[in-house]
């Protein structure tokens, strides 16, 4: 019978669990997570991490999965490097090893919740604690890890965090204001405070996890008095290039699961993440209950959520 075997994360095999909700069987074997079992193939998750897809459809199920994941049978291949901009902004080639302040943001995808924006600064002494903390590539930890982390992080290392609420978040968007220019001027602001924070410390580069081309970035930041540009570099998958970025997006993520779990509490229920079915349904409810108003407080409105929400209400 045709066979591969991929390692993931608890948070993939959480993802594939959900992915596979309408095809999960009963019968799980001892040590596994779930099993599933889509058109022509058995998907098995065990608690080892080790994800075993069997049948005819065995290799084009797994490879569903092949960016999330590492191949067990065959070294992973690096599918996408991180990628720059190019020139001036480009990170220097021995940046992982360097003293550096990384910035990261979370929440912009999230219907519910916050936005929030880290800075940290990784100084290269502590980069081998930072490692041994258990930081690593956030999309690679579960929340309960990150939390545990972040806990620990937030003092060991200088940090600096914003948090953009939806209040605000919906009347920046309403008076014309893009996602892409309020990153803009949330990482300037975080990468100041840090900078501010460390003096008379100097990093030897900030890094940011590139979310726009950094002349676009620079506009977006045109009509500023203090804009942050000496030795910023920008890098996509920053996590990967230096550990400061990975520290900073830990630090904004636990921001906010903590202002989640706030929000959730406040609406009496758990908040949905992300922005598929299960939010317009939760969203629905909310504006069955309160009216379309209330969410102006914890969801970002502008999002197509809202008219799907208000469809389902009539
Ligand atoms: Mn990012």
């Amino acid at each position: 019978m045709p066979q591969s075997v991929l390692k993931a994360s608890p948070a993939i095999i959480n993802k594939m669990k959900s992915h596979y909700q309408s095809h999960l069987q009963e019968k799980v074997p001892p040590g596994g997570l779930f099993c599933a079992k889509p058109a022509g193939c058995t998907v098995t998750a065990y608690a080892s991490g080790k994800v075993l897809f069997q049948g005819s459809a065995a290799e084009s199920e797994a490879n569903k999965w092949s960016n999330e994941t590492i191949a067990s049978t065959k070294p992973k291949q690096s599918t996408s490097a991180p990628k720059n901009g190019g020139g001036i902004y480009s990170p220097p080639n021995n940046i992982a090893s360097l003293s550096i302040i990384g910035s990261d943001e979370v929440g912009t995808g999230d219907y519910f919740g916050p936005m929030t924006v880290a800075a940290a600064y990784v100084d290269k002494k502590n980069i081998p604690l930072l490692k041994e903390l258990g930081v690593k590539d956030s999309k690679n930890l579960t929340d309960q890890q990150i939390s545990a982390i972040a806990k620990e992080l937030i003092h060991v290392i200088p940090y600096s965090l914003l948090l953009l609420h939806n209040e605000k978040y919906n009347k920046m968007q309403k008076s014309g204001m893009s996602q892409g220019k309020m990153k803009a001027l949330l990482h300037n602001k975080v990468l100041f405070s840090a900078l501010e924070k460390i003096k008379p410390t100097e990093p030897d580069g900030l890094l940011i996890d590139q979310f726009a081309q950094p002349g676009v970035y620079f506009n977006y930041l045109k009509d500023k008095t203090t804009v942050i540009r000496k030795n910023v570099f920008f890098s996509t998958k920053g996590e990967q290039v230096h550990i400061a970025v990975a520290a900073a997006s830990i630090i904004a993520r636990y921001a906010f699961v903590r202002e989640f779990e706030k929000l959730s509490e406040a609406v009496g229920f758990t908040l949905p993440k992300g922005a598929g079915n299960k939010v317009d349904v939760i969203a629905a409810k909310l504006i069955k209950k309160y009216g379309v108003d209330y969410l102006n407080k914890y969801a970002k409105i502008h999002f197509a959520n809202t008219e799907k929400a208000i469809k389902l209400t009539r």
